[in-house]
Parts: structure tokens; C-alpha cells; sequence
């Protein structure tokens, strides 16, 4: 499947119609969208490979950052290294979504949609690099992993931001409750793995080994 289809493709499912088809205006509102989003976008991103531990009471810690989060340490089973990954589509899609929204709500909704799916294309672009890399080194990358997933509690993001230096790297800063600035931001932790496991981009959601131990 060509990108422009797959992009398509996830914006619908963003917008809820399930297996149905979008129909004919929607569908050109999608593409409309992702021509004013590639105007507007201004993506970056950050990732930087950290020691991990897993203590003897459950906790991982990761440089300064412990967590607690059974369904994370499940995903990092095995793995003694991480990556922190930190990405952002930029001011400038908050911006157009901000417009769009004043003055045509239906248009706003879909362009939400299509800004999600291009940050998931984006961050899946950047992963596939740094998996690329590793590879090389015979090291294996498990699937992406963002606080708010699961048990893994969305306050972990001010760490992650702050290890990362988000704020100079990328311009990605947290408001106290722990929304991120640009919206349409990212962050999360990726296991670095030395079984050849090659985990499908998309994650375990996609993946067929069922009974996989390190399933999220
Ligand atoms: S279920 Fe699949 S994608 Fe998830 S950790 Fe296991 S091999 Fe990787």
C-alpha cells in the first residue's frame, strides 16, 4: 500500500468509521487536510539511549526516571537498554487547527484526525531509522511505548521531556497537567532488545505472535 493510502486509511479510522468506507466528501476534506497540514507542519524529533535496570521489587529505572508500570515492565522484559523518543509536528498545526476551527467545526474534526495519523506516520518514519541503526549493532527494537498507555501513568511524560531537553531540542514543553505543547506531540520508551525480534512497526495491536510474553 502506498504511503498516501495507508495515511488516508488511518485518518478514516482516527474519524470512527470503523471497516465502513468514508464517503466521497470526506474523503476529499481528508485529502484537502493533509495538503494544509504539510504547509503547516514542522516535525522534530529527539531520541537518546539510556541504561535500564529492573530492581528486585519491580520498579525500572531509567537514568534519574523509576516507574512502576506492570504492563511496561512486561513490554521491556529482557531488555537492558531503552530508547527515550520525543517527537512533534509543531506550533504551526496547532496554529491551523486553531483557524479551522473558528470557522468550520466538521473541517476542524477531520483535520484533528488527519494531524494524528500524520504524527503516528511521522514517529513511525523516525523509529524505523533508529531500528535501521541498531540492527547494524544486532540490537532489536520493541514496540513504542508512551506514558498514558496501559499503567504506564501519563505523569512520566515530564521526565522523558525533561531527560530529553525537549523544550531546546524540539520546542515540546508540558502545561502542569501534563498536556503537551505543540498538541500534537509524542512521547515514549522503546525497549532495545538483543532477540532477534522484529516487532511490526505498528505494534503489538497489529502483531500475529499471539502469545508473545512481552505483549503491552
Ligand atoms: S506482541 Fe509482537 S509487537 Fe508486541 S512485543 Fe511481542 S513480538 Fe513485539
Amino acid at each position: 500500500m502506498i504511503e498516501t493510502e495507508k495515511r488516508v486509511r488511518e485518518a478514516v479510522r482516527y474519524l470512527g468509521f470503523g471497516k465502513n468506507e468514508a464517503d466521497e466528501r470526506t474523503l476529499e476534506l481528508i485529502q484537502q487536510s493533509f495538503k494544509d497540514l504539510e504547509q503547516e507542519a514542522g516535525p522534530k524529533s529527539i531520541c537518546q539511549i539510556f541504561d535500564l535496570n529492573h530492581t528486585d521489587d519491580g520498579r525500572l529505572v531509567i537514568g534519574q526516571m523509576e516507574i512502576r508500570s506492570k504492563s511496561l515492565s512486561r513490554n521491556l522484559k529482557g531488555c537492558r537498554q531503552v530508547v527515550l523518543f520525543g517527537a512533534t509536528l509543531g506550533a504551526g498545526v496547532d496554529r491551523l487547527m486553531r483557524r479551522i476551527s473558528l470557522t468550520d467545526m466538521a473541517r476542524a474534526v477531520i483535520l484533528q484526525s488527519c494531524a494524528a495519523a500524520m504524527l503516528e506516520e511521522y514517529c513511525d518514519e523516525c523509529q524505523k531509522k533508529i531500528a535501521a541503526e541498531l540492527e547494524e549493532e544486532h540490537l532489536y527494537l520493541r514496540p513504542r511505548f508512551s506514558p498514558g498507555y496501559g499503567d504506564f501513568d501519563i505523569c512520566y511524560q515530564e521526565p522523558v521531556v525533561r531527560m530529553l531537553n525537549c523544550a531546546k531540542t524540539i520546542g515540546l514543553t508540558l502545561t502542569d497537567s501534563f498536556m503537551m505543547t505543540p498538541t500534537k506531540s509524542v512521547t515514549a520508551v522503546i525497549g532495545i532488545s538483543t532477540q532477534k525480534d522484529r516487532c511490526p512497526i505498528s505494534g503489538c495491536e497489529v502483531c500475529t505472535k499471539k502469545d508473545c510474553e512481552y505483549r503491552r
